[in-house]
C-alpha cells in the first residue's frame, strides 16, 4: 500500500489558497492542509481599499473561494490557526498548542506584516492601518461618521484610501515625506499626474513632510507634523509599506534576506519547501531577484509552487503586474523599473489616457496604462522582449503597440 502523501501550506492567503486549488486541478490525491492564522477563509485584498472599504462591494466578493470549495475539494482548511515553528529536518510543522504535522511538500506563503509607526500616539484609538479585511471592516465603519481622515504614507494604501474616502465625502490629508505620490516606484513626473488627480479631487497633500505625533486624549485628535505644526483630524490610517513575514523560516534556518530567498522554480534553500506571494524572493530570469507585494504574484506563483511541489515546475518568469483604481482612473502597470533613463508618453498625460514607458538604454523596463485598456499583452511583449525600442514608433498612439511587440518578437 502506498502511503498518503501531505503537502501543508503555511499561509491561507491568495497565493496559498491558489496553490491549494493548483494541486487539486494537476490531480495531487494526497492531503492538503493549508493553513492560516486569520479566521476567514482566504480573501483576495485588491478590494479592501476601494469597493468593499467604500461600501460597494459585500464580504462574499472578497473571498477567494465558495465556502463549500475546500470541503469539495479535500483541502483541509485551517483558520486561526498559528503555525508556533518549522522543523525542516524532519519535515515537521508545530502548531501553537504542540499539534505536529509532517509534511512531504512545504509552501510558505506568509505574506507580509503592516510596518507600524513608533512615533508617541501611534497606539491612539482611530489610528489604523489596512490589511486585513478585518482592518477594512474597522475603517469602512468609521468612514460612515464623515469628518477629517489624515493618510500617512502616500504608497498604494494611502492613495486608494484617500481616493475612497474623498468619494465617501471625507476631508482628506495626505502626508509623505517624498515630493510626489507613489515616487519610488514610478518616480517623480509620473507620481506629480497622481497627485494632480488627488488635488483635483480635493485632497489635501502635504509632501515633503514627515509625522512626528498623533496627540488626543484617548482616540487621536491632530497629527503634529515636521516643523511642529498640528493638523486636526478625526482618523489616521497609516499606509508606510510592510515586512515580509520571514520569521518562521528564519528560525528553522531557511535562507531568509528581504523575504524568503527562493530560486526560479521558488525553491527555499530547504529541502521540499516552497515559498511564494510577498514573501517571497525569487529569482527572476528578466530583473535578477525580486520580492513583489502584489494581488497578481501572489495569484500566480502560488499555481507556480503548487507545480514545482507535484515535481512539474517551471521557471517563474512572468511579468510582474499590478493595477489600482483611484476616483476615475484606472491604471495598469506592468514589468520592473527601479532606475531609468527618460519615461515616455503615448498620449497626453493632462488628458488622463496615456501610456507611460519607463526606458533604460532604449528598452523598456515597464509600461503603465492609464484609462487606456487592453495592452497589457503588448506591453509585457515589449517588456520581455527588452529589444531596443522605435522612440518615436512608441510614443505615437497611431501606430498600434501590437506592431511594435510583434516586431520585437519576430
Ligand atoms: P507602499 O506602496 O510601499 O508605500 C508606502 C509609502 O509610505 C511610501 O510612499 C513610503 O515612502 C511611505 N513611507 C514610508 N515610511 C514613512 C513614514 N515614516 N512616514 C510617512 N510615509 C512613509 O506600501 P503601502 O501603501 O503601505 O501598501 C502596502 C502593501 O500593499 C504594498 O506592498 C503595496 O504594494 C500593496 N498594495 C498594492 C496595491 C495595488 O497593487 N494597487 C494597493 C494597495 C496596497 P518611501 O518610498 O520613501 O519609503
Amino acid at each position: 500500500m502506498t502511503r498518503v502523501q501531505t503537502f501543508v501550506i503555511v499561509g491561507a492567503a491568495l497565493a496559498g489558497a491558489k496553490a491549494a486549488e493548483t494541486l487539486r486541478e494537476e490531480g495531487f490525491d494526497g492531503r492538503v492542509v493549508l493553513i492560516g492564522a486569520e479566521p476567514d477563509r482566504p480573501y483576495e485584498r485588491p478590494p479592501l481599499s476601494k469597493e468593499y472599504l467604500r461600501g460597494e462591494a459585500g464580504r462574499e466578493k472578497v473571498y477567494v473561494h465558495d465556502e463549500g470549495f475546500y470541503a469539495e475539494h479535500e483541502i483541509e482548511l485551517r483558520t486561526a490557526t498559528a503555525v508556533e515553528r518549522l522543523e525542516p529536518g524532519s519535515h515537521e510543522v508545530v502548531l501553537a498548542g504542540g499539534e505536529r504535522l509532517a509534511y512531504d511538500r512545504l509552501l510558505l506563503s506568509t505574506g507580509a506584516e503592516p510596518r507600524r509607526l513608533t512615533i508617541p500616539g501611534a497606539e491612539l484609538e482611530g489610528v489604523h492601518v489596512l490589511r486585513t479585511v478585518a482592518d477594512s471592516d474597522r475603517l469602512r465603519a468609521r468612514l460612515d461618521r464623515g469628518g477629517h481622515l489624515v493618510v500617512v504614507g502616500a504608497g498604494w494604501i494611502g492613495s486608494e484610501v484617500a481616493a475612497s474616502a474623498r468619494q465617501r465625502g471625507m476631508e482628506v490629508t495626505v502626508l509623505d515625506p517624498l515630493s510626489v505620490p507613489l515616487e519610488r516606484v514610478l518616480g517623480r513626473e509620473v507620481g506629480g499626474i497622481y497627485r494632480d488627480i488627488h488635488l483635483d479631487h480635493g485632497v489635501r497633500m502635504l509632501l515633503g513632510t514627515g509625522v512626528e505625533a498623533f496627540e488626543g486624549a484617548t482616540a487621536v485628535e491632530r497629527v503634529r507634523i515636521s516643523g511642529g505644526r498640528a493638523i486636526d483630524c478625526d482618523l489616521v490610517v497609516v499606509g508606510i509599506g510592510v515586512t515580509p513575514r520571514t520569521e518562521l523560516a528564519a528560525n528553522a534556518g531557511i535562507a531568509v534576506e528581504n523575504g524568503i530567498l527562493v530560486d526560479d522554480r521558488l525553491r527555499t534553500s530547504a529541502a521540499a519547501v516552497f515559498a511564494a506571494g510577498d514573501v517571497a524572493n525569487a529569482e527572476h530570469r528578466l530583473f535578477g531577484r525580486l520580492r513583489i507585494e502584489h494581488w497578481s504574484n501572489a495569484l500566480h506563483q502560488g499555481p507556480a509552487a503548487a507545480r514545482g511541489m507535484l515535481g512539474r515546475g517551471t521557471a517563474y518568469d512572468r511579468v510582474p503586474y499590478f493595477f489600482s483604481d483611484q476616483y476615475d482612473v484606472g491604471m495598469e502597470y506592468s514589468g520592473y523599473a527601479v532606475g531609468w533613463d527618460e519615461v515616455v508618453f503615448r498620449g497626453d498625460p493632462a488628458s488622463r489616457e496615456f501610456i507611460a514607458f519607463w526606458l533604460r538604454e532604449g528598452r523598456v523596463l515597464a509600461g503603465m496604462n492609464v484609462n487606456v485598456w487592453d495592452v497589457t499583452d503588448s506591453i509585457q511583449a515589449l517588456v520581455r522582449e527588452r529589444a531596443p525600442v522605435d522612440r518615436a514608433r512608441l510614443t505615437d498612439p497611431g501606430t498600434p503597440l501590437e506592431q511594435l511587440a510583434e516586431r520585437r518578437t519576430s
